[in-house]
């Protein structure tokens, strides 16, 4: 192991006689609100259904029994198919939705996120107001404690250069400071930190990263890449399998953290996510949520391939493990960042054509990875975003396929930023689900239009896709981006950037289309279709209401829209008027 830490997590620090769950409320195997009958029966009435199954596609009203969907169609059949002393819930003409369900959603990552300094634009577009959000978190927090920070966009600054150490400095000479840049590959830190972690001027770069130095050779507190395992202690080595934000901070609670999201998620409208990274910190965490009764939604785990001959020695791959928890694709990387720079193109990039792109690995690495991940029975999730690595991406899946033929593999891209016209119909060919974050053309998009110039319009080309037979998902991929699925379906629908810019407008979503890329076929990217992501009887009863009539709604609209309600396995775990009494 690289770094000294032997503990997993924070979950396996606690003291012995402790009991984590103690902390948390579970939401045992009723709801958490007052009223909910969790193992009755149900009838949602008074509803625009939409249903997300072709052969039964509007219905006004559902009935539940249990946690299972008994019936799908008008308010008489669903009163007819359950007691007569059923929980009514009426939906006042809103929209009701499957839950949904979000395929890359660095949930782990996102708890810790939200209970640390947000340094997203536009709360943090300046230098100053860097200063001034990690100064307001200092007052707050012991001295001598880790102060973290998320999603700081410098490229949105008015000059467009990023902060030093010395900037930090200006907000606390007590704490040791770390703001993770918005694509979670790069990291600034303040001097304390650099002093806590040992690293001085005459520090080498480690390989894979570096530690950026101004014109006179001084560092200037920036880690690129690698670079940033220094910086915190990690949990664990994961090699050059992907970048390492698998950090542990003494004394900070996970099941805690992920209790507090796992409402935020709820209230959000989500009912599923799957975790696009995953190695034992958080299978660790996850586990132990589970245990306490606070993993309050379904979870997906895709183990990082660092961990691939482990699960070989024992003969496990996914999908493994039940409703509620499970293990489901295995996630390798291909390239680096498109917001950071470093996604591999056939042609340079950036203003200046300076963005080369880099890869975790050499072809033939990655396709012996992914051949050995297949023949081991592994769906695999491939992070790859330039068309360069794109090549190198279907290559290694195609080999895998020629070796040992197997049917409905369901291989996934994760973001697959840009693949070419040809590279499509490889995509349908070899069926290959791209899981795609459109949140990026509105976080990113006026970057990647200055940096991509033309090919900036054809990112996530869904419109292609879905015309080759495809079928694309949509995700969020936070912590990166806003966990909000409404943001991310009206993101697809409108296709423009934050500055108001078109980008790709050929490439927009219909509403039908983008609420099938976030229920059925992001049900079927996790291999979960035959439990989620459509309202039909005999599914989970996992049901999204927003307080609204989606097909009424312009995607503005939609994007600011909350969540009425929503319901897992039939319980009413998040409903907006009665959190609002
Ligand atoms: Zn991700």
């Amino acid at each position: 192991m690289r770094l000294e830490s032997d503990q997993a997590s924070a979950v396996d620090s606690r003291e012995p006689g402790t009991d984590p769950c103690a902390k948390v409320t579970g939401v045992g195997s009723r709801g958490v609100g007052e009223g909910t009958d969790g193992m009755g029966d149900l009838v949602v009435v008074n509803g625009q259904v939409w249903t997300g199954n072709p052969a039964n596609p509007r219905a006004s009203a559902v009935a539940i029994s249990g946690n299972r969907i008994r019936h799908v169609g008008t308010e008489a059949e669903a009163r007819g198919e359950v007691s007569r002393d059923a929980t009514v819930i009426d939906a006042g003409g809103r929209t009701v939705l499957p839950g949904l369900i979000d395929a890359h959603n660095h949930f782990l990552s996102t708890a810790e996120a939200l209970a640390s300094v947000n340094a997203r634009y536009p709360t943090v577009a300046s230098r100053e107001d860097l200063i001034r959000v990690v100064g307001d978190w200092a007052e707050m927090t012991p001295p001598g404690r880790w102060i973290r920070a998320f999603g700081l966009d410098w490229a949105k600054f008015p000059d467009g250069r990023p902060p030093t150490q010395r900037d930090l400095d200006e907000a606390t000479m007590g704490h040791p400071v770390v703001v993770y840049h918005v694509s979670g590959h790069h990291a600034l830190v303040n001097s304390y930190a650099m002093r806590e972690r040992g690293i001085a001027e005459d520090a080498r770069d480690p390989a894979g990263g570096a530690f950026l130095r101004d014109a006179a050779g001084q560092l200037t507190g920036l880690c690129l890449d690698s670079a940033t395992d220094l910086i915190l202690p990690v949990a664990l080595d994961i090699g050059c399998h992907g970048p390492n934000f698998h950090t542990i901070l003494p004394g900070e609670d996970s099941v805690a953290l992920l209790d507090a999201a796992s409402r935020a998620y709820l209230q959000a409208g989500l009912t599923t996510v799957c975790d696009p990274q995953v190695t034992r910190r958080e299978l660790a965490v996850y586990r132990e949520a589970h245990r306490c009764g606070v993993l309050r939604l379904r979870t997906v785990m895709m183990p990082l391939s660092n961990h691939l001959e482990e699960y070989a020695a024992i003969g496990l791959a996914g999908p493994f493990g039940d409703d509620r928890l499970r293990i489901g694709a295995l996630k390798l990387y291909a390239d680096g960042t498109l917001i950071g720079g470093t996604a591999w193109f056939a042609e340079p990039y950036g203003e200046h054509g300076e963005f080369t792109g880099s890869t975790y690995w050499r072809p033939e690495q990655l396709r012996d990875l992914v051949v050995r991940a297949h023949r081991d029975g592994w769906q695999v999730g491939i992070h790859t975003q330039g068309d360069r690595a794109m090549g190198m991406t279907l290559d290694a899946i195609e080999a895998a396929l020629r070796a040992a033929p197997r049917l409905d593999t369901r291989h996934r891209i994760e973001h697959c930023g840009y693949p070419t016209p040809a590279q499509v119909r490889r995509i349908a060919d070899l069926g290959i689900i791209p899981v795609n974050q459109p949140n990026f053309l509105v976080d990113s998009g006026d970057d990647f239009l200055a940096r991509l110039g033309e090919r900036a319009h054809r990112l996530q080309p869904m419109r292609e896709e879905l015309d080759a037979g495809v079928r694309p998902v949509l995700s969020s991929d936070a912590f990166v981006s806003s966990f909000r699925p409404l943001a991310t379906i009206a993101a697809a629908m409108l296709r423009r950037t934050r500055g108001g810019v078109p980008i790709g407008e050929e490439q927009k979503l219909t509403l039908d289309e983008a609420l099938r890329a976030h229920t059925i076929d992001a049900a079927h990217s996790i291999r979960m279709e035959d439990r989620i992501g459509s309202l039909e009887p005999g599914k989970l009863a996992d049901v999204t209401i927003v307080d609204g009539n989606l097909e009424a709604a312009t995607p503005e609209e939609i994007d600011a829209m909350p969540v009425w309600l929503t319901m897992l396995d039939g319980e009413t775990l998040w409903r907006l008027e009665e959190m609002a009494t």
